[in-house]
């Protein structure tokens, strides 16, 4: 795939229309990991379409888009809603059976030490300690934090922060984040004591965690809601992008359920906190699986509210998004560029999906930061730009990556994976006299 210079301006534009509505419904990213699961346990899939009341994974899709919110999923109690949830995660880790196909579908035990991954018997447990024991402390922290993310949706996570006291160049990681946070532990203390941790244990199934482990869960489940924020910071940060000059414009490209899905305005105002008296921080979300929901408004033309962050969306693939809201000005030109997993590695086709905007962000050189679940998928990422001639300024491990483990549902004996585990900052096509060496892989951060 060597693509020399392109111009990212050479699609036609009467082409546009009919490529769009073809080319969205090969995006839907999760589609593929979605599919993929039954690889690994034949018809869970399923599993989990049934126990959302749902026909299939189109219907899933409507629902998640917002063109049926109101579905309920059939749930009516606390304790039915944390046992549907709790049941697509119910298969034998050794020989994959579900609990239809067994005698007595009741009868599948859980591993007592993680309350996470499920067995048909005793002899499947036992054949699966030597592969589970190396992954059975942190499963267990999976399983309380997927319990004590609902704290989350009922906005007692996260706790309200204050305007920071330091700049972002004097943060090396959460720790440092977490010790700005004035009284840190009366605020632990308020979610520990509040209704809905009461409500969420007495109908989870499973025996409430020591206090000081749900302590660490409800941390770690911060960190998973402020890894967004604090990527974008990071790369205003890196690319000495100065909000305090001028309002700021931040393209969020790729945005997916996973971004817009119950997304409130206020989800990105730790940005104004990162950045107390800017002269106004827009974010805005674009990608074709962008949510219905109280973001899709448009992208503003004029100078944003001074001191605040204005989140917006627009429900397209990016280059278009450029060719006809850009270009036409009625949205600022960014700033600044994110994408959050863009996931290049999942397929040939989501790579040659995002190519014109690769083409885009390279021959505008506009600042652009892409992070990644795995050092794998940032690897690839790295070779697609690579290939592209982009210029590389900067890759590895980030140190604001969350810090809840997201484990593989549908093979639970495999290294947990984090949003934002890694990153990459890149800037313009590679220039002939600055050369980016990409083979010292090791040597990370060239800027
Ligand atoms: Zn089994
Ligand atoms: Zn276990």
């Amino acid at each position: 795939m060597s693509q020399k210079k392109k111009s990212a301006k050479s699609n036609r534009p009467q082409q546009k229309q009919p490529m769009v509505s073809a080319a969205t419904s090969s995006y839907y990213t999760d589609s593929l990991g979605f599919m993929s699961m039954d690889s690994n346990v034949p018809g869970l899939s399923n599993v989990i379409l049934e126990k959302l009341n749902l026909k299939s994974y189109e219907e899933y899709r409507t629902a998640v888009d917002g063109k049926s919110l109101t579905t309920n999923f059939g749930i009516r109690t606390y304790y039915d809603m944390f046992q549907k949830m709790e049941d697509t995660y119910k298969f034998c880790a050794q020989c994959k059976k579900l609990p239809s196909l067994l005698p007595d579908p009741r009868s599948m035990r859980r591993c007592k030490r993680c309350q996470n991954v499920y067995y048909c018997g005793s002899e499947c447990q036992r054949e699966n300690w030597p592969f589970h024991k190396k992954f059975c402390r942190k499963l267990k922290l999976a399983a309380i934090d997927r319990l004590v993310e609902w704290l989350i949706f009922t906005g007692d996570i996260p706790f309200p922060t204050k305007p920071w006291i330091k700049p972002f160049s004097e943060l090396k990681n959460w720790e440092d984040w977490f010790s700005m946070q004035e009284g840190l532990e009366e605020k632990l203390d308020s979610i520990m004591a509040s209704r809905y941790m009461a409500i969420l244990w007495s109908n989870a199934g499973k025996p409430r965690p020591e206090d000081n482990e749900l302590r660490e869960s409800i941390k770690r489940l911060m960190t998973d809601f402020f890894t967004r924020p604090m990527t974008i910071g990071f790369a205003i940060n890196a690319f000495s992008v100065d909000p305090y000059v001028k309002p700021i414009t931040v393209h969020v490209i790729g945005a997916s359920h996973i971004e817009t899905l119950n997304i409130r305005a206020t989800d990105y105002d730790e940005l104004a906190k990162m950045f107390p008296g800017n002269q106004g921080i827009e974010v805005v979300m674009v990608g074709p699986e962008v949510v219905d929901g109280p973001v899709m408004r448009p992208p503003l033309v004029a100078y944003g509210p001074r001191g605040r962050v204005y989140v917006s969306g627009y429900k397209g693939l990016y280059h278009v998004f450029w060719e006809t809201v850009i270009e036409s000005q009625q949205a600022a030109r960014p700033d600044l560029v994110v994408g959050f997993h863009p996931g290049f590695h999942a397929s040939q086709g989501l790579a040659e999906g995002w190519l014109p905007t690769l083409l885009l962000l390279r021959d505008y050189s506009i600042p652009s930061m892409f992070t990644m679940y795995s050092e794998h998928e940032m690897k690839y990422s790295l070779q697609i730009l690579a290939e592209l001639e982009t210029q590389v300024l900067s890759f590895g491990p980030f140190p604001f990556s969350s810090l809840k483990p997201e484990q593989v549902q549908s093979d639970p004996n495999k290294t947990p994976a984090s949003s934002n585990a890694f990153h990459l900052l890149f800037r313009g096509t590679i220039g002939a006299d600055s050369e980016t060496d990409m083979a010292g892989l090791d040597g990370a951060d060239i800027s």
